[in-house]
């Protein structure tokens, strides 16, 4: 059995002509619940809702029930479902898969394969990334549904430590986000897709593969722009928690001066009061570490 010719073909679109991510979506959550539990089952009645915000952010605009791919995802061969009376899912009946106590996993050939071949999990993730997203969200799809994939691709599957990490990832990221109050620390986005945040992401101040601790006097809550620079070092945190820009950063145009030049001596948003701001002590890694040489004096003190 090729394992991964099967999610290969995984069709990428629906009848309608819109794209459908539906199953890859459930596949890739059953295998980052795989990493952590390899035995473990996916209770319908318990991920409904997880699962049905994952297809909100990463699926198509047009209304839609995870229901669909919790049933369908059995014809592809990789997926089993049963219920409390016994083997075999019930239907695509939003109803039926609750009433019936339906919960599924991966099809018992394809978590043998698994356990014969650990290497074959990463192998089978990036096939379904590359296949239905684009690389920008790569990892933040792992995190969303708990997969480790550095791990996976090492072969270093059901780790209890990848898994820890992954866990110890979205509680740092809920941390930071709630106590910036989902707004970005240096511009103050704070965009919105339905009920979810959009483009806003946890950052380590001090990097946490140099030691950088997961909490919340270490994190800042980002836009991707934002965070991309500051992990670039073309923006640090000064004295007062001012915000600095290296002098090697230029940017002619009117978006560059507003989203980047802009910034030079301001004070950073947030955190709300209770909440710790960052630490000196990683304000000065950062600055020491990844900051880029001299940091720009603002306009307004030059005179
Ligand atoms: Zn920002």
């Amino acid at each position: 059995m090729d394992w991964l010719e099967r999610v290969v073909k995984l069709r990428r679109w629906a009848n309608n002509g819109s794209r459908a991510p539906h199953k890859p979506l459930l596949l890739l959550y059953a295998l980052g619940s795989y990493q952590r539990d390899a035995d473990g089952e996916l209770r319908y009645s318990v991920v409904e809702e997880e699962l049905k915000r994952l297809l909100v952010e990463y699926g198509p605009s047009n209304p839609t029930t995870p229901a669909y791919p919790f049933h369908h995802l059995v014809n592809d061969g990789v997926w089993e479902v049963r219920t409390d009376r016994g083997e075999g899912s019930p239907g695509a009946g939003i109803g039926v898969l609750r009433s019936s106590g339906a919960a599924g996993r991966l099809a018992p050939g394809l978590r043998a394969a698994l356990r014969r071949e650990p290497s074959l999990l990463g192998r089978l993730v990036r096939v379904l990334l590359d296949t239905h997203f684009p690389p920008s969200l790569h990892q933040e799809l792992c995190e969303a549904v708990g997969l480790d994939l550095e791990g996976a691709e090492t072969g270093t599957v059901g780790g209890a430590g990848a898994a820890a990490r992954r866990q110890r990832d979205r509680r740092m990221r809920e941390l930071i986000l709630t106590a910036y109050e989902f707004q970005c620390a240096f511009c103050g986005y704070d965009g919105m897709l339905g009920s979810t945040s959009v483009g806003l992401e946890a950052a380590h101040v001090r990097w946490w593969s140099h030691d950088g601790p997961d909490e919340v006097d270490n994190g800042l809550c980002l836009c991707s722009l934002h965070h991309k620079l500051f992990d670039k070092g073309v923006l640090g945190l000064g004295d007062d928690h001012r915000i600095l820009v290296s002098q090697r950063f230029v940017g002619r145009s009117e978006a560059s001066r507003q989203h980047v030049l802009g910034l030079v001596g301001r004070v950073v948003i947030g955190p709300q009061a209770g909440a710790a701001r960052v630490a000196g002590r990683h304000r000065e890694w950062h600055v020491r570490q990844v900051f880029h040489g001299a940091a720009r004096v603002s306009e307004r003190l030059v005179g």
